[in-house]
């Protein structure tokens, strides 16, 4: 087969064939026969307003009749001037460096981090803490701050060393009440604090997700979490990096998921849907602090790193579309009202074989408790059947969809997920 396709074991091809698509519209995907499929996980987290969004296609055209591309370097040009400053109005971190992918992005933020502190007299801090069942990506660095067995125990030999933290993930708590999943989270960041009084003079950063271990099976904490977390890196001289690669851009109810814990980090990550699925674009943004540690005349004390690709204009120009279409649209609020629908849906859910409903902001998920060895592979199979494409983590279902998708559309993806559930537990 000349394509070699991602998080695969291509011989599982052999019996399940691949599905070719041939259009998208909306929350929709058609295959060559005329089948429609519910795009239930947002194309893996990254379509935020369906599939031919006319205004960002519109965007992308209009750039691409006046530059297609020039390299980053000793060169800039519109779209990435006006999506940074944007960004940073967004994010309140005022600096841009630019990806492709979000691995990538995470890179960055590592080799940034361990360069500031060099720069400052600090090269002993050259470590990394991140959590547990955290996910950063899988290129060599970023691989080596996740913490995904499947992912990560073949390549354990080419890997740095890092520690993981206890994670906030509420499933791992005793008991089930808001109160005590900030209790909870608070007994974790208690673990950070320990470890770091111990040991910060040899550590750059701590990377999390914010709120949502999506990759870890949507493992969700209360922002609490992040608080502490932020007040103790702080105290200890510890990069904060937020991994919002996955939940920035409204995902989880807020524009950046920090958001609710009222927190900045030293950087944040992004990428997925910041083109709303159209582009590959990556972004790792920071403070005036780092920014200016490595402002100097000598060419060693700068940041080197560089891709290709970097600020590619039509990338940015998706993006830039993209962040219209929030403001124009109001679509936080929009989606509160979905969320709000869903849940209100979700609370006559009952006698089902699910434990751990959870929800924030345009994410849901439960955990299936079954004995079906194949449970994963049978849901995501039935589901296509029926039109609706999600894809389990193991035992976990989720709902990420586009945030366009209609209360039709939401009925049809619930009914369905409760079908499937009666037939593959
Ligand atoms: C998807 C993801 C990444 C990696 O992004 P890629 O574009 O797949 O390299 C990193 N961190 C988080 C939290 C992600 O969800």
């Amino acid at each position: 087969m000349a394509v070699w396709h991602p998080c695969t074991q291509m011989k599982v091809h052999e019996t399940l064939p691949l599905l070719p698509i041939a259009s998208g519209e909306g929350v929709w995907l058609t295959d060559f026969e005329g089948n429609r499929y519910l795009d239930g996980v947002s194309s893996w987290w990254v379509n935020l307003f369906g599939h031919n969004e006319p205004r960002i296609k519109t965007a992308i055209n209009e750039q691409l009749s006046k530059l297609e591309h020039v390299m980053l370097a000793g060169f800039t040009h519109e779209p990435v001037v006006q999506l940074s400053e944007k960004l940073g109005e967004l994010t309140q971190l005022g600096h841009c460096f630019y990806a492709s992918d979000g691995a990538s992005a995470t890179e960055i933020a590592l080799k940034m981090s361990f360069h500031y502190w060099r720069n400052i007299g600090q090269p002993e801090k050259n470590q990394f803490l991140s959590l547990k069942n955290s996910y950063h990506g899988e290129t060599i660095g970023a691989l080596s701050v996740t913490d995904v067995a499947i992912f990560k125990d073949t390549y354990a030999p080419l890997l740095r060393q890092s520690v993981q933290m206890p994670s906030p993930d509420f499933r791992f708590a005793e008991t089930g009440d808001d109160r005590s999943a900030e209790t909870f989270a608070l007994g974790c960041a208690n673990f950070l604090e320990t470890y770091l009084k111990e040991n910060h003079s040899k550590i750059a950063a701590f990377i999390i997700e914010p709120l949502i271990q999506c990759a870890a099976g949507m493992g969700m904490y209360d922002p609490m979490y992040l608080k502490r977390a932020r007040e103790i890196c702080s105290q200890y001289q510890v990069h904060l990096i937020a991994d919002e690669i996955a939940v920035g851009f409204g995902r989880t109810g807020t524009m950046f998921a920090c958001e609710q814990a009222n927190i900045k980090p030293d950087f944040i990550c992004l990428s997925k849907g910041i083109t709303g699925g159209y582009l590959p674009l990556s972004v790792t943004l920071t403070t005036d602090e780092v920014y200016e540690a490595f402002y100097d005349d000598s060419v060693s004390r700068g940041f080197l790193h560089s891709h290709s690709y970097t600020g590619n204009p039509l990338a940015c120009s998706a993006a830039l579309a993209t962040l219209a279409i929030f403001e124009k649209d109001d679509v936080l609020r929009k989606n509160r009202t979905k969320t709000e629908y869903i849940n209100q849906q979700l609370s006559t859910w009952d006698s089902l074989p699910i434990e751990h409903l959870r929800n924030k902001g345009m994410v849901w998920a439960f955990d299936v408790k079954t004995k079906n060895k194949e449970f994963q592979q049978n849901f995501y199979q039935q589901g296509l059947a029926q039109g609706l494409l999600l894809r389990p983590i193991g035992n976990t279902v989720y709902w990420m969809p586009p945030y366009v998708i209609s209360q039709d559309e939401i009925d049809f993806m619930l009914n369905t997920t409760k079908q499937l559930l009666a037939v593959c537990a």
